[in-house]
């Protein structure tokens, strides 16, 4: 794995006083290789055309990159057809699309979302937004101390007016893998469908929306070594023809008059306006690059480092690690006792040590843990036990400052 750090010339670089980077925020954002750079470069230098809509040479190869792209998402994620996936700007406007689209076709004032303790705020204020509007309600599965969903409370939350069960795959806090499949099936067995939020998923699992049976599936690029700015929903065609389009404009018509406007097919419907298309070329790009490492490969050396930090840390004393699943990945929140999560990233920070402070969009979890933030680390194929280990020592270091204190 080491030897592919030279395709992310990011990790290079130097921070505060020539300090090499030891970049440790990867469920934020992950690094970007060559290859996906140079393909934004490529596409607006020689395929910049707006696409669907020229008759002329440069839009039509546009397109076809396009589309292509989207051909690269289906076989990614393995969906029935590549009109199942629709791009969007991230994992949370896909969820806002269904939230909006979803809710208004088959939800009304008293049907209910169920929704977990541990869900990033982009899988809880959508629906939020929903309650005020059409007074639907939601229901939340409690986390346990470990950090698991309590599942017997996830069965016994299902009543006559649960419309749909919305979960993240993988916390981004606790880096618990929630057993989907379990998750799905007993909605199903309910005749409920499911949207995963698969933010924190993508680029540890590999993901198989068909195995998974899940009706909606939302990830974005940028935490799969792709882009900002492109993310997809993917969805079950039956759903998405049944609910309406989220956004209109261009390209999501078939034909519009002021007396009756009629919808694209899909996927188009849910795609209005001029899309990313050179972000969805640098993202099909980012997913060739992962899959020519393998995911699984990735998730085995992430997996490693993982169990090499926790054990690490745990050896430091006098720290509280959040989130200690059986299933579990890339992802490791901590607290020093008695030091705030600011005070040690800014610490770290100033070593050279990029980790994230904060309530990491997850308010309601933070408040079930007891707590107003945490430390997180969280690592990419990339990263290397030398830097778990300037990590550790860089917390050492933290102690001691405090000590003096
Ligand atoms: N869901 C989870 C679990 C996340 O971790 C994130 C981002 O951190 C999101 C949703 C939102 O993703 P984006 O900001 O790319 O839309």
């Amino acid at each position: 794995m080491q030897s592919r750090r030279k395709d992310f010339p990011i990790l290079t670089s130097a921070t505060h006083g020539g300090r090499e980077l030891v970049y440790l925020d990867n469920a934020a954002t992950t690094q970007k290789p060559e290859a996906v750079v140079n393909r934004i470069c490529y596409g607006y230098y020689n395929v910049n055309a707006n696409i669907h809509r020229g008759v002329h040479f440069l839009s039509r190869e546009a397109t076809e990159a396009h589309e292509e792209a989207r051909a690269t998402v289906q076989r990614f994620v393995n969906a029935r057809r590549a009109s199942e996936i629709i791009f969007t700007r991230g994992t949370t406007e896909a969820i806002n699309l269904v939230a909006s689209s979803f809710s208004e076709e088959c939800m009304s004032a008293g049907d209910e979302v169920i929704l977990s303790a541990m869900e990033h705020h982009s899988n809880i204020v959508p629906w939020q937004i929903q309650a005020t509007r059409k007074g639907i309600v939601i229901k939340v599965i409690p986390v346990t101390a470990s950090g698991e969903l309590d599942m017997d409370a996830y069965r016994s939350l299902f009543t006559e007016r649960t419309r749909l069960v919305s979960i993240t795959h993988v916390s981004n806090v606790l880096g618990t893998v929630n057993p989907a499949r379990e998750i799905v099936e007993y909605a199903h067995s309910r005749n409920v469908p499911v949207l995963l939020d698969g933010a924190q998923a993508v680029a540890h699992l590999g993901v198989d929306v068909q195995e998974l049976d899940v009706d909606f599936y939302a990830f974005s690029a940028h935490k799969i070594y792709g882009p900002t700015g492109v993310g997809i929903l993917y969805g079950k065609e039956e759903w998405l023809d049944r609910i309406p389009p989220y956004q209109g404009g261009g390209e999501m018509i078939a034909s519009v008059s002021f007396e009756k406007t009629v919808y694209n097919e899909l996927p188009f419907k849910f795609e209005a306006g001029t899309p990313d298309y050179i972000g969805s070329t640098a993202m099909a790009e980012a997913l060739r690059y992962a899959s020519g490492i393998g995911i699984d490969k990735m998730a085995a050396h992430e997996h490693t480092l993982l169990e090499y930090a926790t054990e690490e840390l745990k050896r430091l004393g006098n720290v509280r690690i959040f989130g200690e699943a059986e299933h579990k990945c890339s992802v490791l929140s901590f607290l020093l006792d008695g030091i705030h999560h600011y005070d040690t990233g800014v610490l770290l920070d100033n070593m050279g040590i990029a980790v994230r402070t904060g309530h990491h969009c997850a308010q309601p979890l933070m408040k079930a843990m007891g707590v107003e933030g945490m430390v997180r680390a969280s690592f990419a194929f990339y990263n290397t036990q030398e830097e778990v280990d300037k990590l550790i020592g860089g917390l050492k270091r933290v102690k001691e400052i405090f000590k003096q204190l």
